[in-house]
């Protein structure tokens, strides 16, 4: 499973056609791979692939692609309407809802569907990789490709290993993402793994604020943009989604035995409460057009 020659060129699918997938897919079109995108809502993954079309278009323009890149990669996509069209997969990434009942029972599915090479990769933010691994026929083959928002900017993937993964698998993902251009880290399957740990206190504190009205929003953003970062936390949260982080929050609180340092904040939990998710909902901290 070492060899990266396992997954050149061979079909990847990507399953969840939101926030990340649309990512996921970019990024392994361009590294030339026919690619499988399917999502569970009606239209969904149809209406990600439209997105993604006008993305490659904006990078024609800027002369960042041909227009034949920009039309082989577009030749390259499938839009699936069963998770058995993505049988002939070598790769299947998922980027779902974070939550654990759901994404193992997608892993179960996906077992009685794909080849018994295929690796099954997770995006997940936060859960124990070998938790998801658990009950298949093959655990092994169970791997965390934890991607950053946005995909195809961010540098970073952790490849993460549950107490399963074979060594190999992990060892092959960490190469594939070295060949789609991006800086792969092994991590473990702890909570939150690397960043999203480190992160947690970042958002934590920044909603701690805002729960005493110490600031606003743009003033929080302004400091900590002040200070060096690229984004403030609250313009960041509003990108990843605060449905996503605030189930993330509360994975890493739960896992950690409810450890008080990471404990969810009533703030993120009115928001996602009254759908205010940030970017993709059109109203987070900030409205968007
Ligand atoms: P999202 O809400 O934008 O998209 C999730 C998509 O999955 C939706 O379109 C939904 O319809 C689909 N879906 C849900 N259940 C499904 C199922 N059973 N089968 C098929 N499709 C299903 O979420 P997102 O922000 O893209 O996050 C997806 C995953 O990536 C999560 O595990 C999250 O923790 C992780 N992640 C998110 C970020 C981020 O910044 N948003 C960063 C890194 C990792």
């Amino acid at each position: 499973m070492t060899n990266i020659n396992l997954f050149r060129n061979r079909p990847v699918a990507v399953i969840g056609a939101g926030v990340m997938g649309i990512g996921i897919v970019q990024v392994a079109l361009l590294a030339g791979h026919p690619v499988h995108l399917f999502d569970v809502r009606e239209g969904a993954a149809a209406a990600a692939a439209e997105q993604l079309a006008a993305t490659l278009a904006r990078l024609a323009d800027k002369g960042k692609l041909t227009p034949e890149d920009v039309a082989s990669a577009r030749a390259r996509l499938h839009v699936a309407s069963s998770l058995n069209e993505l049988r002939d997969a070598a790769l299947v990434i998922e980027a779902i809802v974070e939550n654990l009942a759901v994404k193992q029972a997608l892993m179960r599915d996906l077992e009685a569907i794909v080849t018994h090479d295929c690796v099954l990769a997770s995006n997940t933010s936060s859960l124990s990789i070998t938790a998801v691994a658990r009950g298949l026929e093959v655990p092994g083959r169970v791997v965390g490709m934890h991607f950053f928002n946005p995909v195809p900017l961010m540098r970073l993937v952790e490849v993460v290993s549950g107490l399963a993964t074979e060594p190999a698998v992990a060892d092959a993902i960490h190469m594939l993402a070295a060949d789609w251009g991006k800086t792969a880290v092994h991590a473990k399957s702890t909570p939150g793994f690397i960043v999203n740990r480190i992160a947690r206190p970042f958002y934590a504190e920044t909603l701690a604020l805002l729960q005493e009205q110490a600031a606003t929003p743009a003033v929080l953003d302004a400091c900590v943009r002040g200070a060096g970062f690229r984004m403030g936390p609250c313009e960041l949260m509003d990108l990843i989604g605060h449905d996503t982080n605030f189930a993330v929050t509360q994975s890493v609180y739960e896992a950690n035995f409810f450890d008080k340092r990471y404990q969810p904040s009533l703030v993120q939990r009115e928001m996602v409460d009254g759908g205010l998710l940030g970017r993709k909902s059109g109203r987070g901290f900030y409205r968007y057009p």
